[in-house]
């Protein structure tokens, strides 16, 4: 039987009609009774403009309130929300507009115009309109769901195309239910709890935010996107407790921080999204910062796994303990690796999609009984903790050693005078393959042979990078992502 619930926004307007919902620095503040309002209003002339339930409605916007207004009117109608990474290019939207079948598009005025770019490549009948067109329609006399039924798709997005091409993700109200509950489960919640979101909603992570707010009935502070000075006021005002952070936002943060500290009343900053470095984790130990990282993806409907408050310091590096309802297991050879052996992460709970949209291919390979095979590698302690060592296609292996990219990058930008570091494997006619680095310079004085020395202090030899390149930039995705695999091509055209 699906399990059905009181449409969770008209629960906690009912439950706290005059809490803040969401609250921007502009000193905006919308009650939860004025966003149950305002989105089933927005619902009722979505409903005008056409559409219906189960119809794709993607979205291309940065943070804004109209953006999250929009997010719940969808769920009022019974629609499926797309969400839209407004740094892709033109023809990369075009592609998850086609994809997801997608028949209105909404966007914010600033993306308006890549909108139209990515609507030409489509050749069917979609329609672009910006949120405010929308407000034009009359209210459509329709009525609205009043309870969410847990089985329903609410969201698709689509992962980050790190490893190949961006796959749809499924997402159920469940699916973010679970995630919502899993982890207060882990993180609490205080009275006073703020959470900023500065992580754009259109990945799952600050999507997420959203729906912990209305589960929880906490107000999340909006911000547009990241803005250091923004972030490190509120936390030092104590305007917000907990603050969602990829690596590179947490490295900011610190230097902003130059040896401060966080008031007592921030509580949690919660890293995850890619790997951190132990340097940056050390740092934000010895500034006291509150660091919590978790392990996630899209597919996971954001942390699935989390390090707890009791272990961080203990465990520095480690992912944590999966959330309560979820597992997870280390497989290599479809058996279960031993304690201390690396293998593929596999993942299971109720905040696991349920596939991919309509890619049975990527279905078939990602999915066996029950158990999401996430292509990372990992391994588990003696107390069960996680450790990601990094995605199973860019393993090296060399001269029948493993050798995780990922760990010569962090010994990399460890280096003062290093920002960047990628690094890949080369093919070695006496070790299969060999690592060899990249690196964007901080400092323009810093030399090869100064990298390697740093490197042989640091790596057992057979990890020590066989040649070092420097470069300006490192490729990354509209996620920001190291995309290695765009390394790997400037080897070839060094070899012509
Ligand atoms: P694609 O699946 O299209 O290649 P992607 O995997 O980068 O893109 P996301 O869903 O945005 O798309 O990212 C999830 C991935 O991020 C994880 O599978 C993992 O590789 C990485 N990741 C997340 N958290 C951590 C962590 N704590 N440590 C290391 N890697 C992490
Ligand atoms: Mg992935």
């Amino acid at each position: 039987m699906t399990e059905v619930i009181p449409h969770w926004l008209d629960k906690q307007a009912d439950l706290s009609p005059d809490g803040n919902a969401i609250e921007t620095p502009a000193g905006i503040n919308v009650t939860f009774w004025q966003l149950r309002d305002q989105s089933r209003s927005y619902a009722k002339k979505l409903a005008a403009a056409g559409v219906k339930q189960g119809d794709h409605v993607a979205i291309l916007s940065g943070n804004c309130i109209e953006m999250a207004i929009a997010i719940h009117a969808i769920s009022y109608i019974g629609a499926v929300a797309v969400l839209l990474n407004i740094r892709l290019s033109p023809s990369e939207i075009a592609f998850q507009l086609n994809d997801a079948h997608v028949s209105l598009l909404l966007t914010h005025p600033e993306a308006a115009e890549l909108a139209e770019q990515a609507g030409t490549y489509k050749d069917s009948s979609l329609v672009i309109r910006r949120f405010a067109d929308i407000d034009r329609y009359a209210a459509a006399n329709i009525s609205l769901k009043q309870e969410l039924r847990l089985d329903d798709l609410f969201t698709i997005i689509y992962t980050s195309g790190t490893t190949g091409f961006p796959k749809g993700v499924e997402h159920t109200y469940g699916n973010h239910w679970w995630s919502a509950v899993s982890s207060v489960l882990n993180l609490g919640l205080a009275s006073q709890d703020k959470w900023l979101a500065s992580l754009p909603l259109f990945h799952v992570g600050g999507l997420s935010l959203l729906v912990k707010s209305v589960v929880y009935g906490m107000p999340v502070y909006l911000l547009k996107k990241f803005d250091v000075e923004l972030i490190h006021q509120g936390i030092i005002a104590g305007k917000v407790t907990i603050v969602s952070v990829v690596s590179v936002m947490l490295e900011r943060l610190l230097e902003r921080l130059e040896g401060g500290s966080y008031p007592a009343s921030f509580r949690c900053m919660l890293l995850g999204g890619g790997p951190a470095s132990q340097t940056l984790l050390e740092k934000a130990k010895q500034y006291q910062v509150p660091v919590f990282q978790t392990y996630g993806m899209t597919e996971t409907s954001s942390q699935i796994v989390t390090l707890s408050p009791k272990e961080a310091l203990a465990k520095l590096g480690s992912a944590g303990k999966p959330l309560f309802p979820a597992q997870l297991k280390i497989m290599s050879a479809e058996e279960s690796s031993p304690i201390g052996e690396v293998g593929e992460i596999f993942v299971k709970g109720p905040m696991v999609t349920r596939g991919y949209y309509k890619n049975e291919q990527a279905n078939q390979k990602t999915f066996q009984d029950g158990w999401l095979a996430t292509g990372d590698l990992g391994y588990l302690d003696q107390d069960g903790f996680l450790y990601v060592m990094d995605r199973r296609k860019d393993l090296i292996i060399s001269g029948g050693e493993n050798v995780y990219p990922a760990e010569i990058e962090s010994v990399l930008t460890g280096i003062e005078g290093v920002k960047e570091a990628g690094v890949i494997g080369k093919s070695d006619r006496q070790w299969g393959e060999v690592p060899v680095a990249f690196a964007v310079r901080a400092d323009k004085n810093l030399t090869k042979e100064e990298v390697l020395e740093h490197c042989r202090k640091h790596l057992a030899k057979y990890k020590v990078p066989k040649q070092i390149y420097f470069i300006s930039e490192m490729p990354r995705n509209a996620s920001n992502k190291l995309v290695r695999h765009q390394l790997a091509a400037f080897l070839k055209d060094e070899e012509k």
